[in-house]
């Protein structure tokens, strides 16, 4: 076994592979850029390189720089995590002339699957099942039509190096192939130097479900039943879950027994994914194979029990495998959340920033619920435009799938982060959509359901009412202590009953409570005809971020920031302003005039620190609502901004090339 390895990545996955090399009794060196001199990976590591310049192309990504690090530190094995360098061939060439050991497959796997058509006919020849189409590289767009039309439509126009959603356009009819064509061939040689195209069925309301697989040197290859990664935004995965809810045992073992032909016929060592997408009727296809840890590996460890990189590890060692297939048993449910420095609101623009608060959920297992929640970050850390906006991957793991939900929304209403815009609410809507909890999805779940992105209004009534229950019983805790400063009450056993309106958004809501000490609490709503009373039960004091209470004797969590006169309340992805009145109070209150927010409709204002990729509009140029104005990129991602009206632009204050602060004008509309 090894006594030293170097993880090559930063972020949680460093964390991660930190954490199980410690649990085996290896040392670790990490390595990090200079934005990265104070991260968790860094502080975590026995030992730590730096590799240069926060642009990952000048450190993380920089093959000699690496393995300059590992001779520095005689660290004898590389774990390249996910993302930089760990689909990178040429790197694990390199490592292997030097004499390191490389902790994932062998240099042609890593080949050979990294391509789409030279994958995808190494398949075929493996009988495994793969989308329809021609894996022929498409010449022009007039070939494209041909070969769209012999096809059928609707088509995915695909980039044969894609990776990460990118290079990749649906054809719905023959008008729609030009443009995608063109858009693939350009969005693929900017991602990978390879403009490379082919052409597949598309195939409808599909769901993506994927196969782990382990193997060894030692001629043994298992797979560790499936996750199920539907819900998506833009091809990327946000919620993923182990097992499908979607996937009886002959599907499964059909995949599994497919997946391991595939690895097999490339000599896999590691781990290893095979993602295929299944149509409606559970007829499956393969769409590529990653040669590398899944950001989603942590759902297959939480219902397996076998820890990946533990396998990975021991099998670039030269070790065999600890598990047989018929060893591998599936039990229970596990769910993850990619926690995003992203703005829900604001059309998941990602955010930037110090964060200020992060206190996630604890990590625990109790009555059988798992909570568990790998990340990167930490209170006080910077998160910054140089890489991946993940934060965290949240997981819970329960006996069944409804059980692992409700303990994801309760870790999501749990978890505080402050200082940078999060994806926190988003997930927690998510968690009680009805279709999500009825397992009834597909990749197109997020476009269908949010198709004008995700908003703050309509709140269901009876979170708006436990929001109110909440806030009456804060601002009652309040006023107790507040009696209790100027001495009117001892703060014993008191029992009165009081009339308040409760106000959140633009609902109004008179209420009575009554309070019989011992922190019991009754609200009771009166509207025409309806009385409902509803008991509290809280211990919350003055100053707690997280209002924890039972409410007609189940428990809730809110999370309180106290704002001016009131409290800001966060629950099931609702984010409210909450205000307590006595109802003279409320009559005065109704009579305040509201704060106008100042006129920013002919302003283009940048929505994140970012770098202009490109301006594509000229001063004087008429634009209509929805046309593209530029290009701003942050994190890895390229943010296109649009008109929101039609208007004429009057004056552009910046160029391709500009670096960005948030809300700094980009330009006038007349
Ligand atoms: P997964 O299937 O594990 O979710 P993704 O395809 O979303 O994998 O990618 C995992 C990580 O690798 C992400 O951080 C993503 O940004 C990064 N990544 C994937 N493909 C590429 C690529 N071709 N170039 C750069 N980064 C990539
Ligand atoms: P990447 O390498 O970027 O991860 P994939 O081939 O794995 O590319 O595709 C990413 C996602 O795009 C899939 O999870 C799926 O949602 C969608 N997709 C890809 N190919 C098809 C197809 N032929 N039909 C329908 N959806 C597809
Ligand atoms: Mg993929």
């Amino acid at each position: 076994m090894f006594s030293k390895i170097l993880i090559a990545n930063r972020g949680e996955i460093a964390c991660r592979v930190i954490k199980t090399a410690r649990k085996m009794g290896i040392a670790t060196v990490a390595v990090y850029s200079d934005a990265d001199a104070r991260a968790l990976h860094v502080q975590m590591a026995d030992e730590a390189v730096n590799i240069g310049a926060p642009q990952a192309a000048q450190s993380y990504l920089v093959s000699t720089k690496i393995i300059d690090a590992c001779k520095a530190t005689g660290a004898e094995a590389v774990h390249p995590g996910y993302g930089f360098l760990s689909e990178n061939s040429a790197f694990a060439k390199d490592l292997e002339d030097a004499g390191i050991a490389f902790i994932g497959p062998n240099v042609r796997a890593i080949e050979v699957m990294g391509d789409k058509i030279a994958s995808k006919k190494f398949a075929e020849k493996a009988h495994v099942n793969t989308v329809p189409g021609d894996l022929t590289v498409i010449a022009d767009a007039a070939h494209a039509l041909e070969v769209s039309e012999k096809i059928g439509f609707p088509v995915m126009i695909k980039a044969s190096a894609g990776g990460g959603g990118k290079g990749m356009r649906v054809a719905h009819g023959a008008h729609e192939v030009a443009e995608g064509f063109a858009a693939a061939v350009s969005e693929a040689k900017a991602s990978f130097g390879d403009d490379r195209i082919f052409i597949e069925k598309f195939i409808e309301q599909p769901r993506h479900i994927e196969i782990q697989v382990l193997a060894d040197s030692h001629g043994n290859t298992i797979y560790l039943g499936e996750r199920e990664c539907s819900i998506q935004r833009r091809n990327q995965k946000v919620i993923e879950e182990a097992p499908s809810p979607f996937l009886d045992e002959e599907t499964r073992r059909a995949m599994g027994e497919q997946s391991v032909a595939l690895a097999k016929a490339v000599d896999y060592r590691s781990a290893g994914t095979v993602e295929f997408i299944v149509d409606k009727d559970r007829n499956f296809y393969f769409l590529e194979m990653n040669t590398r840890l899944q950001v989603e590996h942590p759902v297959t460890e939480l219902i397996t029990g076998i820890d990946l990189v533990e396998q990975m590890i021991k099998v670039a060692a030269g070790e065999k495998l600890d598990h047989e297939q018929s060893d591998v048993k599936l039990n229970g449910w596990a769910i993850e959340s990619r926690i995003y420095a992203e703005d829900p609101y604001r059309e998941f623009l990602p955010s930037t920033g110090r964060l200020i608060r992060y206190q996630p959920p604890e990590e625990t297992t109790k009555d059988d619920i798992t909570v568990r929640n790998d990340t990167g970050v930490y209170e006080g850390g910077e998160i910054s435009v140089y890489y991946d906006p993940m934060i965290a991957k949240l997981c819970t793991h329960a006996p069944n799938r409804k059980q692992a939900i409700a303990a994801m929304g309760e870790a999501l209403n749990r978890f505080i982060i402050d200082g940078i815009e999060d994806n926190i609410p988003f997930l927690a809507s998510l968690m009680r959509h009805p279709r999500w909890l009825k397992g009834d999805i597909s990749t197109g779940f997020i476009a269908e359901e949010y198709p004008d992105g995700f908003g703050r209004n309509e709140l269901p009534d009876d979170i708006v009412r436990i929001l109110m229950v909440a806030a009456a019983s804060i601002d009652q805790t309040l006023n107790m202590r507040k009696r209790k400063i100027s001495g009117q009450m001892s703060g014993e056993k008191v029992t009165f009953s009081s009339k308040r309106v409760v106000v959140i958004e633009d609902k109004e809501q008179p209420i009575g409570i009554k309070y019989d000490g011992d922190r019991l609490m009754r609200v009771i709503f009166e509207t025409a005809g309806e009385h409902q009373e509803m008991g509290v039960n809280s211990s919350w004091a003055p100053g707690q971020a997280l209002w924890q209470a039972q409410i007609n004797g189940s428990p809730v969590v809110v999370q309180v920031r106290p704002i001016v006169n009131g409290h800001r309340l966060t629950y099931q992805g609702a984010e409210v302003e909450a205000y307590v009145y006595t109802r003279r109070e409320a009559e005065l209150a109704a009579l305040m005039p509201v704060k106008v927010a100042p006129d920013t409709s002919k302003l283009l204002l940048c929505p994140m620190p970012g770098q202009v990729v490109s301006i594509d509009v000229k001063e004087g140029d008429s634009v209509k609502a929805g046309d593209k104005l530029c290009i701003v990129e942050a994190m890895k991602m390229e943010n296109i901004l649009r008109a929101e009206r039609d208007c004429i632009v009057e004056n552009i204050k910046c160029a391709a090339g500009d670096t960005l602060g948030v809300d700094e004008i980009m330009m006038t509309f007349e």
